[in-house]
């Protein structure tokens, strides 16, 4: 069955326990709230034409009502389409035209960008005010069970760091398998759970990690609009989270908080990291104050969750995203399609029953993706001999140089570790004489004095391969980054491209 029945049977069970809280009012919202409430703008969809296979788009900061809105969706058999809100209009434009949304739903705040995508189509969705509470035609009987499961859910777009976004259609059953390996990976999540939906909802990670499994556990889903480090460590404790996902660029900022020592978070069990790679440096700040800090690999197209590090192994394994899910094969893999050697870097490829199912409107690149019946990645990593895997990186983001393979994520890890760095970068750039020449680009610390490239350069050769170490070196203020803090490195590569060394 589809994931609107899940609001219907958790309010069944247990109508009192808090399912939604508005973060910046404290708002509470019963299941058996939630469950008319879903009901309700169920109806209000109906009643502008909504029905089974149709695209419901969503544009808007966080917040009850967005949650509310994809479950409605749900309950009719209608397909959710949440829009990046970092968008231009003439993408959210490209957005709804590709989806062929009939609804737009949105925000106050984005009602001028809807606004505008609108303006540039011939046939404009319909609008909705997300904050709007419908009257009229309740749709309260919870939907019929029969088939839902393999249809769509969610057209949720990639994050579209090394290209244009693809729609990734997910059905209601990799929903519903994702929120079981949630709930059977080590720590597990109960209904007795809470957590704050704090990455943006329009990307997988804060649905598919924070929202989706937690009210599927029953549990109590904290929905703030925007991420304030100090206010979201105020908000952690008053909510008494007990089991936090953020994205890297998030955790980072909070190590920043000046008075973090001196927090305490004594309901939190684990807290989880994903999305990005996460600097070594930021998970030992966390261990150091004796959380429960984890590690997770996710991919739109696996809804998201797809390999573990459970913290009973964080110690041993720092720096690896662990291994799979309990219903996630994974295998890593040469160009042939073989398995490599433990210890050889391959191509990760998936299988399972959280594999979407396919990219919308782009048989061609579904294609490309879904080979011999495994999902392949694009991400390159290794594994020991107990199966934990280290990603390397990203196939598209690999350097050559000289004839040799440099995986830039790890000249990052390193360069982190320079007192004067405060953020950097590592791409390749095209070179006369090494084919490619690897480049970081750093954020010092201090802008007033950064380091010099030579000293950062000299930092990397004492302490990884010297065809590994920068060549050159380029300071900027600050990094391109999407909406979750990924590092836009095709934007980098671009803009350091050609120019002198
Ligand atoms: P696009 O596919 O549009 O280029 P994207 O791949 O960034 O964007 P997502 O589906 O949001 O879109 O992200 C999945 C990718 O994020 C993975 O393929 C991987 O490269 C990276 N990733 C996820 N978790 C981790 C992690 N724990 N460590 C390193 N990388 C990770
Ligand atoms: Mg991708």
């Amino acid at each position: 069955e589809g994931i609107g029945a899940w609001v219907a049977r958790r309010a069944e069970r247990s109508p009192d326990a808090v399912a939604l809280v508005d973060g910046p009012t404290g708002a509470r919202t019963s299941y058996a709230e939630l469950d008319e409430r879903v009901g309700a703008r169920a109806g209000r969809l109906a009643s502008l034409g909504v029905g089974h296979g149709d695209r419901v788009a969503l544009l808007g900061e966080n917040s009850t009502g967005y949650l509310e809105w994809l479950f409605a969706a749900a309950r009719l058999g209608a397909i959710a389409v949440p829009i990046n809100m970092r968008l231009a209009a003439a993408e959210v434009a490209y957005v709804l035209t590709d989806s062929g949304a009939g609804v737009l739903v949105r925000s106050t705040a984005f009602a001028p960008l809807a606004d505008a995508g609108c303006a540039l189509l011939t046939t404009p969705p319909q609008l909705v005010d997300v904050a709007g509470t419908p009257d009229g035609a309740v749709r309260r009987e919870p939907e019929p069970t029969a088939d839902r499961g393999a249809e769509p859910c969610v057209i949720m777009y990639t994050s579209g760091t090394t290209g244009r976004p693809k729609g990734a259609v997910l059905t209601h059953d990799n929903m519903l398998w994702n929120a079981i390996n949630m709930l059977s990976a080590g720590p597990g999540i109960a209904s007795t759970d809470v957590t704050i939906a704090a990455a943006p909802l329009f990307h997988i990670g804060a649905l598919g990690l924070s929202a989706l499994p937690l009210i599927y556990a029953g549990g109590t889903v904290v929905v703030v609009p925007s991420f304030d480090p100090a206010g979201f460590l105020d908000l952690m404790a008053a909510e008494r989270v007990t089991t936090q996902f953020l994205v890297p660029a998030m955790w980072a900022a909070l190590t920043r908080v000046p008075d973090l020592d001196d927090r305490a978070f004594p309901a939190l069990r684990f807290a989880i990291s994903g999305g990005a790679p996460c600097p070594v440096t930021v998970i030992e700040r966390f261990l150091e104050l004796g959380w429960i800090f984890t590690e997770g690999f996710g991919m739109t197209e696996l809804s998201p969750c797809a390999l573990f590090l459970d913290a009973a192994d964080v110690v041993t394994h720092a720096g690896s995203v662990g291994r799979p899910f309990l219903h996630v094969d994974a295998r890593l893999v040469d160009e042939a399609g073989d398995d490599v050697a433990v210890g050889e870097v391959g191509e990760l490829v998936l299988r399972g029953p959280t594999v979407f199912a396919g990219y919308w409107n782009r048989p061609q690149e579904t294609a490309e993706a879904m080979r011999g019946g495994w999902f392949h990645s694009g991400d390159l990593g290794t594994r020991d001999d107990r199966g934990f895997v280290t990603l390397v990186d990203r196939k598209k983001d690999m350097i050559i140089t000289g004839g040799e393979n440099v995986y830039p994520v790890e000249v990052e890890q390193v360069l982190h570790r320079h007192p004067g760095v405060a953020d950097v970068a590592v791409v390749g750039v095209g070179d006369p004489q090494w084919g490619e020449a690897v480049l970081a680009v750093v954020v010092p610390a201090d802008p007033a004095a950064p380091p010099p490239s030579d000293e950062v350069i000299a930092f990397a050769r004492a302490r990884i391969a010297h065809f590994k170490a920068p060549r050159r070196v380029e300071v900027v203020e600050e990094l391109p980054r999407n909406a979750t803090g990924k590092l836009l490195k095709r934007v980098l590569r671009e803009r350091f491209a050609g120019s002198a060394a």
